[in-house]
C-alpha cells in the first residue's frame, strides 16, 4: 500500500532531454516541480547511453583516424600510432559523468525535486514513485524509447549488442556486422571501423538513411565505402546462430538472389527504437497509444486523459534529443498559460560521421510526392576555399526553394561540420527566409558557411565560385 506524500504542480516522469528540460522550464515559470527518474543518473538515453557517449567515441576515433590518414599531407610526420581502448572508454565515461552531474546541478539550481525510482500513473493526479504516492496537478510523460529487437536475434550486449553494448565493447572486434543502415549503424559502424574492425552494414532498404534526402544518402554511401565500410543493401537477416568465434548470420538479398551466411565476432542490431512504457500504468489510466506503441497527443501535447501530457521519443515525430527538448519547453509554457509551440519543419537531423550528414525541412522525394514546384541550388565543398585549406573536399550543400516565392523548404548538407552549418538553414526555415535572403547575407571569408551562401545563390543560377 502506497503512502501519500508531497503535492506538486507538475510531476514529469523521465529525466531525459524531454523530461529534464520540461522540469527546468516549468520551475523557471514558477511551478512546484518534481521529476521521477529510475536510472541512477539524470539525462536519459541521450546523456547516458546515446548522444553523448557516441559522440565522445566518434571524436576519439576520428582523432585517431586523422593522425593516421590526414596529417602527412600537412607535412606532419608521426611515428607508429596506437590507441588505448580502455583510456578511450574511460574518457567517454568521464564525459558522460560530467554531463549527468550537470543536470543534477541544474535541478538543484532551479528547485526541481528528483524523485528516485520507477514511476507509475496511480490515478487522477496521482503518481506512484517507488511505492510513495505524489499528488500532481499535471503529469508529463517523458519515458523515452528503447532499441527495437529483431525477431530471431537474441541480444546479450556482448556478442549481439544494441547501441548500449556497442558503446562499451572491451576490445575491437575483428568483424562487426551492423544490422540497420540508419543513424546508429553509420555512427557506431564508423567508430569501430576507424579502430580496425571490418564493418559490414546490412540494410533492409535499397538505400541508407531512409528518412533523409536520397542524394545525401547516396553520397554518404560512396564516402563511407571509401573509408572501408561495406554495405549490403536491400538485404534481410533471416536467422542468427552463435559460433565459437561469434555469430553466423543467414542473410537474403531482396532481389531474390541466393541466401548467404556472413560471420562476425560482434553483431550490432540498430533497426530503430520503440517507445518505452513498461510499468507506466498507461492501460490502467486509459491513456491511448497508437499501433506503434507511441502515446497519442494533440498539438498541445495533451493525451486523451485530462491532466496527462506526453513528449519526446514517446510520441510521434523524429526520435531526436533536441526535438524532445523543444517539446519539453513547449509543454511547460502551455501549462503556464503561454503559447508553447514547436516548428517540426525546422528540426534538423545530423549524423555525426565524417563527413557529417545534416538535413532540415523537406527532402526532394517529399517535395516531388507533394507536387511542389521547387528549384535546387547546389554547391560542392571542393569549390570552397576553407574546405580546401582544411583538406576536406567531400560533399555538398543543397538548398531546395519553392519556385515563385523562393522560400527555403529544405536543405541537405554532407561535408565538414555539416552539423554546425545546418543551424543557419534551420534558422532560415524558422524565419521563412527566401534563398535570396541567405544569398545576400555577408558570410565571412574563408569559411565553410560560404558554401551555404553559394548554394543559396545557385538556386537562382548565380553562384560565383562554380
Ligand atoms: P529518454 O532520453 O529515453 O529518457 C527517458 C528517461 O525516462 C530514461 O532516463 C528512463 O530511465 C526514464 N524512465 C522511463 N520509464 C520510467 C519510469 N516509469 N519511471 C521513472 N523513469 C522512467 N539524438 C540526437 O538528437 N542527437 C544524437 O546525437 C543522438 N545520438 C544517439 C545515439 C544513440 C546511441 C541513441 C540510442 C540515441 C541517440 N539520440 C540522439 C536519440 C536521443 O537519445 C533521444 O531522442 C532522446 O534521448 C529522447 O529523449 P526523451 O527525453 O524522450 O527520452
Ligand atoms: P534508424 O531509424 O535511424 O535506422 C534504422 C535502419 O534500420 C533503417 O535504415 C531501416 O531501414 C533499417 N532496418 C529496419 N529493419 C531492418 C531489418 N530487419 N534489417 C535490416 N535493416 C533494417 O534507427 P537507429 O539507427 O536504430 O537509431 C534509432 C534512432 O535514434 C534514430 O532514428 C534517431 O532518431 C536516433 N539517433 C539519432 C542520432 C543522431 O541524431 N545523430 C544518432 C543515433 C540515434
Amino acid at each position: 500500500m502506497s503512502e501519500t506524500s508531497d503535492a506538486f504542480d507538475l510531476v514529469v516522469i523521465g529525466a531525459g532531454p524531454g523530461g529534464y528540460v520540461c522540469a527546468i522550464r516549468a520551475a523557471q515559470l514558477g511551478m512546484r516541480v518534481a521529476c521521477a527518474e529510475e536510472r541512477e543518473t539524470l539525462g536519459g538515453t541521450c546523456l547516458n547511453i546515446g548522444c553523448i557517449p557516441s559522440k565522445a567515441l566518434l571524436q576519439s576515433s576520428e582523432n585517431y583516424s586523422r593522425v593516421q590518414h590526414a596529417l602527412a599531407k600537412h607535412g606532419i610526420t608521426v611515428g607508429d600510432v596506437t590507441f588505448d581502448l580502455s583510456q578511450m572508454m574511460k574518457r567517454k565515461d568521464e564525459v558522460v559523468s560530467t554531463n549527468v552531474k550537470g543536470i543534477e546541478y541544474l535541478f538543484r539550481k532551479n528547485g526541481v525535486t528528483w524523485l528516485k525510482g520507477r514511476a507509475r500513473i496511480a490515478g487522477q493526479g496521482l503518481v506512484d514513485v517507488a511505492g510513495k504516492l505524489y499528488q500532481a496537478k499535471h503529469i508529463v510523460l517523458a519515458t523515452g524509447s528503447e532499441s527495437t529487437p529483431l525477431p530471431g536475434i537474441e541480444i546479450d550486449e556482448k556478442t549481439i549488442v544494441t547501441s548500449t553494448g556497442a558503446l562499451s565493447l572491451e576490445r575491437v572486434p575483428k568483424q562487426l556486422v551492423v544490422v540497420g543502415g540508419g543513424y546508429i549503424g553509420l555512427e557506431l559502424g564508423s567508430v569501430w571501423s576507424r579502430l580496425g574492425a571490418a564493418v559490414t552494414v546490412v540494410e533492409l532498404q535499397e538505400r541508407l538513411l531512409p528518412t533523409m534526402d536520397a542524394e545525401l544518402a547516396k553520397q554518404a554511401e560512396r564516402i563511407l565505402a571509401r573509408q572501408g565500410l561495406k554495405f549490403r543493401l536491400n538485404t534481410k537477416v533471416l536467422a542468427s546462430e552463435r559460433t565459437n568465434e561469434g555469430v553466423a548470420l543467414r542473410i537474403a538479398p531482396g532481389n531474390g538472389g541466393p541466401e548467404e551466411e556472413i560471420r562476425a565476432e560482434v553483431v550490432l542490431v540498430a533497426v530503430g527504437r520503440r517507445p518505452f512504457t513498461n510499468g507506466l500504468g498507461l492501460a490502467e489510466a486509459g491513456v491511448r497509444v497508437n499501433a506503434g506503441g507511441r502515446v497519442e497527443t494533440d498539438d498541445q501535447f495533451r493525451t486523451n486523459v485530462p491532466g496527462i501530457y506526453a513528449i519526446g521519443d514517446l510520441i510521434r515525430g523524429p526520435m531526436l534529443a533536441h526535438k524532445a527538448e523543444e517539446e519539453g519547453v513547449a509543454v511547460a509554457e502551455i501549462l503556464a498559460g503561454q503559447a508553447g509551440h514547436v516548428n517540426y519543419n525546422a528540426i534538423p537531423g545530423v549524423v555525426y560521421t565524417w563527413p557529417e550528414i545534416a538535413s532540415v525541412g523537406k527532402t526532394e522525394e517529399e517535395l516531388k510526392a507533394e507536387g511542389v514546384d521547387y528549384a535546387v541550388g547546389k554547391f560542392p565543398f571542393s569549390a570552397n576555399s576553407r574546405a580546401r585549406t582544411m583538406g576536406d573536399l567531400d560533399g555538398f550543400v543543397k538548398i531546395l526553394a519553392e519556385r515563385g516565392t523562393d522560400r527555403i523548404l529544405g536543405a541537405h548538407i554532407i561535408g565538414p561540420d555539416a552539423g554546425t552549418l545546418i543551424a543557419e538553414l534551420a534558422l532560415a526555415v524558422e524565419f521563412d527566409a527566401a534563398a535570396e535572403d541567405l544569398a545576400r547575407t555577408p558570410h565571412a571569408h574563408p569559411s565553410l558557411n560560404e558554401a551555404v551562401k553559394e548554394a543559396a545563390l545557385a538556386v537562382a543560377n548565380r553562384a560565383i565560385h562554380i
